[in-house]
């Protein structure tokens, strides 16, 4: 199939003031309306005439969705705000910097100074049959073309694959889980506020998307709560070229001790399955346990109980319990055998 990538689509292009203004134009155009945060995912898909909306309704606009706030408890984030915000604000970087870290990690300057944390959680799978057009599962069609004796997986998943095993490939989505951030959502019902977990989807639930968002849903902020201020955070990426590059895994945990000994955590790991993955038995199982090289080493065969690799992934899982190891270890030496 053709990929053009000279001249996008015609589409017609709304440009709201306001959040109430983008929902009727969304309500309007149902299914044939795109909603354009940053336009780094968005720009993709319509040069490559892939996705083709009729309309495109371009977020930029808004103020209301953005800028960062001090709330009553903890801080709340505007979908529309950029990464480069996130990485320069004070107070994240004070009392958050598990997602200062993260954000800094994504892609290029460019990319963080254009792109926004409402797109880069909400962003689509980065599996090139997808993205070129492919008529695989995601796409609506029958075949998945990563998952077959040939295909190209290297960057595909470990975890909880269901035909489709492509990763979702966001820096900060794990650093907002593991911060028990909640999601503020503007339905054609009103608004829901969800836990940050809950908004990614597995195949097993839609194979389609990639997040709870459906015609009509906008993503409006962020709300990260004070409960894990203090606590001791841990990010890690790794990726092919660190000068910029999708995550290969990456890991995020906020860890609360007493003396040595873990009092509580929250981990979450991405890029090893269709959505970030808290390791909840992984944190039961820390509980209460002196933070060390062995906790570590257990929790991290843990963690990997379970991962079922592809023709060219398998490196992905002693990369995982590996970085899980080290979160929880706290070990600093790389080990990847
Ligand atoms: C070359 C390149 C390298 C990259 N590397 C990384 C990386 O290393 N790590 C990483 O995490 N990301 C990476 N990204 C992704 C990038 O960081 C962007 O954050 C991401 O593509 C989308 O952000 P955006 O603001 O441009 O959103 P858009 O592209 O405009 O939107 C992305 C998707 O989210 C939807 N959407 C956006 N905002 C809302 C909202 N408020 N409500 C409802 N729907 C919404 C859009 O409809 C669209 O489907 C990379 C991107 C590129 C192009
Ligand atoms: S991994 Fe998913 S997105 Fe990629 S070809 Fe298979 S079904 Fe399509």
């Amino acid at each position: 199939m053709a990929v053009i990538r000279d001249v996008m689509p015609e589409f017609q292009l709304f440009q709201p003031a306001s959040v109430a203004d983008a929902q009727k134009l969304l309500e309007q155009h149902g299914p044939d309306a795109w909603v354009m945060a940053g336009g780094l995912d968005s720009f993709d898909w319509l040069k490559d005439r892939i996705k083709k909306p009729k309309a495109l309704v371009d977020l930029s606009g808004i103020e209301e969705l953005r800028g960062i706030r001090t709330t009553g408890d903890g801080i709340e984030i505007g979908a529309m705000t950029t990464l480069t915000e996130i990485v320069r604000h004070p107070e994240i970087k004070e009392k958050y910097s598990l997602l200062s870290q993260a954000a800094e990690l994504v892609a290029s300057p460019q990319i963080r100074n254009q792109g926004t944390v409402g797109g880069n959680v909400s962003q689509d799978a980065r599996c090139w049959y997808y993205r070129a057009g492919w008529p695989c599962y995601r796409a609506g069609g029958n075949i998945c073309y990563a998952d077959t004796p040939v295909g190209r997986n290297r960057e595909h998943a470990i975890l909880h694959a269901e035909r489709c095993v492509a990763v979702n490939p966001s820096d900060t989505a794990p650093a907002l889980i593991a911060l028990d951030a909640k999601f503020v959502l503007r339905t054609p019902k009103g608004e829901q506020v969800i836990n940050a977990e809950d908004y990614f989807l597995g195949p097993d639930i839609d194979i389609t998307r990639m997040n709870i968002l459906q015609h009509g849903f906008l993503l409006t902020a962020i709300r990260i709560p004070s409960t894990w201020v203090g606590a001791q955070f841990y990010f890690e990426k790794l990726r092919d070229r660190n000068v910029w590059d999708f995550p290969l895994v990456n890991i995020a945990s906020a860890m609360k001790l007493s003396g040595n000994t873990i009092q509580d955590i929250r981990i979450v790991v991405n890029a090893v399955a269709a959505r970030p993955l808290r390791l909840k038995a992984v944190e039961d199982s820390v509980r209460g346990k002196e933070r060390s090289a062995a906790t570590g080493e257990a929790a991290g065969k843990l963690a990997v109980q379970g991962a079922v690799p592809l023709q060219f992934n398998a490196y992905k899982i002693p990369l995982m319990r590996n970085l899980v190891k080290r979160a929880i270890g706290g070990v600093q030496e790389a080990t990847w055998a």
